[in-house]
């Protein structure tokens, strides 16, 4: 019997839970294309970010009333540093005070490449800001032009390397399938934002939302958004170019008046499940696979955090699996973050 061991370094980043606090278009000076943040987030565009702090406050302090841990206070939605000063003052003041109260362990931005300036991290840091997720979506030129993101590839790396030197944790958000990208563009996107030193990747793949500028496009036929094979494929292959680089998010999160919104593109309230869920297959494919013509393969121990996407969504995985000899009754599910293959060394006729 010879045994072959892959290591599995794919896991979602450690910290404590996020509560968020929305702030639809906050600060955006122009509104992207495919952009409808007001249903991604379920809540009103309001120049006064007020009652969204208040509302995340009651959220942060029941999670205290229940005895849970302190939060992440995470600031979503907009353009967190383009706002401007009085609703930015406002935000960074209220954030400083959850963070002195023990409302909350700490706390997160999400903004544009382009509102970013070393005061400006400065400032975020001196009041307690831990992390800055930049929405990158690409570093291709014609998709950020066609998207109307109103910068182009260098901003977003110069953004980053800011980030970088500011010492805060760097989170890098890709936005697959814009117009005039490709899958293979996408790959290369994962491999700049790592080569970059993003601490942490999100994948929102494109989707056509009613009311947008991209819902004109697709209507009078001059975009076609990804298929969900091709996004399924694409993600996975995205999420194993990115190793050790943990993808904390794989689709945007599900909101009814949102699902009711979407005309077409990849949807899926359960994607990340099936982009994970294809990267195992895949990878055992393959592994198994190296076990050439001559050899079984008689037991497979894997890792137990792939114990709820292995088989796919209601079971889609399972033929492809069993061909490559992973069946339930050879699987061994382990705490370790590596895959054991045994494979009998017996020719086959
Ligand atoms: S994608 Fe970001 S920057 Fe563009 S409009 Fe939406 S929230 Fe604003």
């Amino acid at each position: 019997m010879s045994i072959l061991v892959l290591p599995w370094p794919w896991r979602k980043p450690d910290g404590p839970p996020v509560v968020p606090c929305f702030l639809p278009f906050a600060g955006c000076r122009t509104r992207c294309l495919y952009c409808a943040q007001h249903l991604q987030t379920g809540r009103p565009s309001e120049a006064d970010p007020s009652a969204a702090l208040d509302a995340c406050e009651a959220m942060l302090e029941e999670r205290l009333a229940r005895g849970l841990p302190p939060a992440e206070a995470a600031f979503y939605g907009g353009t967190f540093t383009g706002q401007a000063e009085a609703g930015l003052a406002l935000c960074l003041a209220r954030a400083e005070r959850w963070l002195a109260s023990g409302l909350a362990s700490c706390w997160r931005c999400s903004t544009r490449p382009d509102c970013l300036s070393r005061d400006m991290l400065r400032r975020l840091g001196n009041a307690g800001c831990r992390t800055v997720e930049l929405g990158i979506q690409t570093f291709g030129a014609e998709p950020l032009e066609r998207s109307l993101r109103g910068y182009g590839p260098d901003c977003a790396r110069q953004a980053m390397g800011l980030v970088r030197q500011s010492g805060l944790v760097l989170g890098c958000q890709l936005l697959p399938g814009l117009p005039g990208s490709t899958p293979e563009g996408f790959l290369e996107d994962v491999r700049e934002s790592c080569a970059l030193g993003a601490d942490f990747l999100r994948f929102y793949p494109c989707l056509v939302i009613r009311g947008t500028g991209l819902a004109k496009l697709w209507e009078q036929g001059r975009y076609r958004p990804w298929d969900m094979e091709t996004a399924v494929e694409t993600l996975a292959r995205g999420l194993a170019l990115a190793g050790a680089v943990p993808v904390a998010r794989i689709g945007v999160a599900y909101e009814e008046e949102l699902g009711q919104s979407v005309l077409a593109g990849p949807w899926d309230r359960d994607l990340g499940t099936r982009v994970w869920s294809r990267l195992a297959l895949r990878t055992l494919e393959q592994a198994a696979g190296t076990g050439g013509r001559e050899r079984r393969l008689a037991r497979a121990w894997l890792p137990r955090r792939m114990q709820g996407f292995l088989w796919g969504q209601n079971g889609e995985n399972r033929q492809a699996l069993a061909a490559a000899g992973i069946v339930s009754s050879a699987v061994a599910w382990t705490a370790a973050d590596e895959i054991r293959l045994a494979f009998d060394e017996e020719c086959l006729p």
